[in-house]
């Protein structure tokens, strides 16, 4: 290996070296962020601005899916394939201003609401 050689690995290593840190310590947990305590660190490191809005939608998901399956069927024809509206009448939760509604599901075969 020429002399040439040797100066520009030990560069490329180098730069190597730099960008670890520069990753390393770019994403600085967010673990203080202005949360409520009743928010569980779920993959804390990688909070983002959105993060929180789809913890509640998570939630709001979790509260209405029926215990037993995961999948909604559709009592009139079977079908699977659900469309979801807000139902506004409906406030699940209410944080910070932001509210978020229960969700109606639409059969996407019949019509038919959940
Ligand atoms: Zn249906």
């Amino acid at each position: 290996m020429s002399e040439f050689e040797q100066k520009v690995l030990k560069l490329l290593e180098d730069i190597n070296n730099k960008l670890d840190k520069l990753l390393k310590i770019e994403p600085v947990p967010v673990s203080s962020a202005p949360t409520t305590s009743a928010m569980p660190s779920r993959a804390a490191s990688t909070v983002k601005p959105s993060a929180i809005v789809e913890k509640q939608e998570e939630e709001a998901r979790m509260e209405e899916k029926p215990p037993v399956e995961g999948r909604r069927i559709c009592p009139e024809c079977g079908g699977t394939s659900f469309a979801t509206h807000e139902d506004r009448s409906q406030i699940l939760h209410q944080m910070g201003g932001v509210k978020i509604y229960a969700k109606k599901y639409v059969c996407k075969s019949c019509g038919w609401e959940a």
